[in-house]
């Protein structure tokens, strides 16, 4: 199964896109954790990305695309991947055709997560990750069970995002309204668009999400 993960920065993209890996055994396909993993290793596209994810820019599409034509080739994607923050722009959507049609996979579906645009801010500045295994977590939304230890791994280091600050958040909106945004209606036309209220809590997210895809019953 293929699927793409649609909204703004803070949408729950990466949240879902968890919860779908833990329930169902897919990958995530982050190209934004790919890129920070990118950067804190200082390879050449790391080196070409900092700046503009520091500004809440899109980096350029040969290099996203270079990125996930890499990941996509590996043998743990050959089952079918969660596209998490990618495609971004129409040119990465196209290059995503081709690259999936190559390996002979299919997209299934591309799940818009709907949600209020205000409410979006908020949400990103009070999100943090586990340093450790990268599990996300919402000062207010979603805590630990245990304060101050990862559910997942037990870990008690979390870290944030450089780029969670409000003035960056407005650049990310910005250019998700203006690049973004067009592949709704590039995939509507395709018949492969859904839409989920990302606005529910995340369990019933999970659930709606899972609906859309066939892989549960909706009750
Ligand atoms: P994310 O973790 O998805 O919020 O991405 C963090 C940052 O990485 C974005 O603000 C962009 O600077 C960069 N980025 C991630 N994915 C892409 C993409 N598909 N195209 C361009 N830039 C991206």
């Amino acid at each position: 199964m293929n699927l793409i993960l649609l909204g703004p920065p803070g949408a729950g993209k990466g949240t879902q896109a968890e919860a779908l890996v833990k329930k169902h055994g897919l990958v995530q396909l982050s190209t934004g954790s790919m890129l920070r993993e990118a950067v804190k290793a200082g390879t050449e596209v790391g080196r070409q990305a900092d700046a503009v994810m520091k500004a809440g820019g899109l980096v350029s599409d040969n290099i996203v695309i270079g990125v996930i034509a890499d990941r996509i080739a590996q043998p743990d994607c050959a089952r079918g991947a969660i596209f998490d923050g990618f495609p971004r722009t129409l040119a990465q959507a196209a290059a995503l055709d081709d690259l999936l049609a190559k390996r002979n996979m299919p997209l299934d579906a591309v799940v818009e997560l709907k949600v209020d645009d205000a409410a979006m801010v908020s949400r990103i500045s009070g999100r943090y990750s586990c340093a450790k295994c990268g599990a996300g977590y919402h000062d207010t939304n979603k805590i630990p069970k245990v304060a101050g230890v990862c559910d997942a791994c037990g870990a008690t280091t979390f870290s944030r995002r450089a780029d969670d600050n409000a003035e960056t958040v407005q650049k990310r909106l910005l250019e998700y309204y203006r690049e973004t945004s067009p592949l709704i209606g590039y995939y509507f036309a395709k018949g492969k668009l859904k839409r989920v209220d990302g606005m529910a809590p995340i369990n019933e997210i999970t659930n709606a999400v899972e609906a859309a895809l066939g892989l549960v019953e909706r009750v």
